[in-house]
């Protein structure tokens, strides 16, 4: 009986400081990924990038095998958690079978953060995948911002790419940008807001157009790589917050700038050019996403 008790005894303890040292200890680590196309290995095509062109299946599958050396990077480096944000063009370009079956992913462009929907205060760790240079880069393959409409997009005096914009998100929930993949002006132009980026060059841009691409399985070798040792030295920041975002955009058409007056919050400073202010960057981010790709006077 005393024996039988001891036993009890035992077993409950050792299994209250198993359960006591796994939730102490081994710490959940979610990391998010936002996959764009232009800047996956081997795409170098504008025949590549969209829906119902020739070259598009390979693209999709190429986007996909970038993504996923990336989560297999994050779940080495330590990731308990892999969100992957599709955010290209339709943003329905993965296929939920080609991806790593430990990462959940996020479908459709019908979102209102874009190429962030989905991040918040929780993540460990943002991660962009196949990044591209901004609108007017006189270098850099494919370079625009948000979509082919936008000439600039200031925020409180610096122009910002997408890699910027969604910076300015993660930097307002405290998440860090530990590593970007794609074309060397994309990774240069990350730099400059997060200096201490891992950025995994997968091509050179010679112009706008031509780029000499890396062999890919060295591209995916190193994309890995850089996953893990990014996810597993990634430390939680403070949320940088700034006292308001002063937007300036400018764009390609006087259509938009002119249906968006409509917006009382929203100043017409020049035929191609609006501004507005928010207090919060995903509101600026929001108004920014619709200004770009949801109003559509042609
Ligand atoms: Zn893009």
């Amino acid at each position: 009986m005393c024996v039988a008790f001891r036993k009890v005894f035992f077993v409950s303890f050792v299994s209250f400081v198993f359960a006591f040292s796994s939730s102490s200890f081994a710490q959940a680590r979610k990391v998010y990924v936002s996959v764009d196309m232009e800047g996956i290995s081997g795409v170098v095509g504008d025949d590549q990038t969209s829906v119902g062109q020739p070259e598009y299946g390979r693209s999709r599958k190429l986007m996909a095998e970038d993504a996923n050396a990336a989560i297999r990077g994050a779940f080495e480096g330590g990731a308990t958690e892999v969100v992957v944000n599709d955010s290209h063009g339709s943003q329905r370009n993965l296929l939920p079978e080609d991806l790593d079956p430990r990462a959940r992913l996020i479908s459709h462009s019908f979102k209102r953060h874009g190429m962030v929907e989905g991040l918040d205060e929780t993540f460990d760790a943002v991660i962009f995948v196949g990044y591209h240079a901004k609108a007017d880069s006189p270098r850099g393959l494919f370079a625009h911002t948000g979509s082919g409409v936008v000439k600039d997009v200031i925020v409180n005096g610096r122009s910002a790419g997408e890699g910027g914009l969604n910076t300015m998100m993660a930097q307002w929930f405290g998440v860090p940008v530990v590593m970007i993949t794609g074309d060397d002006v994309a990774v240069e132009q990350q730099k400059e807001w997060t200096p201490n980026v891992r950025g995994v060059v997968v091509k050179r841009a010679i112009n706008m157009r031509a780029v000499e691409s890396r062999p890919l399985a060295e591209a995916l070798r190193d994309i890995q790589a850089a996953a893990k040792e990014s996810v597993g030295a990634a430390r939680k920041v403070a949320r940088e917050r700034l006292a308001s975002y002063k937007v300036r955009m400018q764009l390609r058409n006087f259509t938009i700038p002119e249906v968006a007056t409509a917006f009382s919050e929203i100043q017409l400073v020049a035929p191609d050019t609006v501004e507005f202010s928010r207090t919060s960057m995903p509101e600026a981010y929001r108004i920014i996403r619709v200004l770009y790709r949801f109003i559509n006077p042609d």
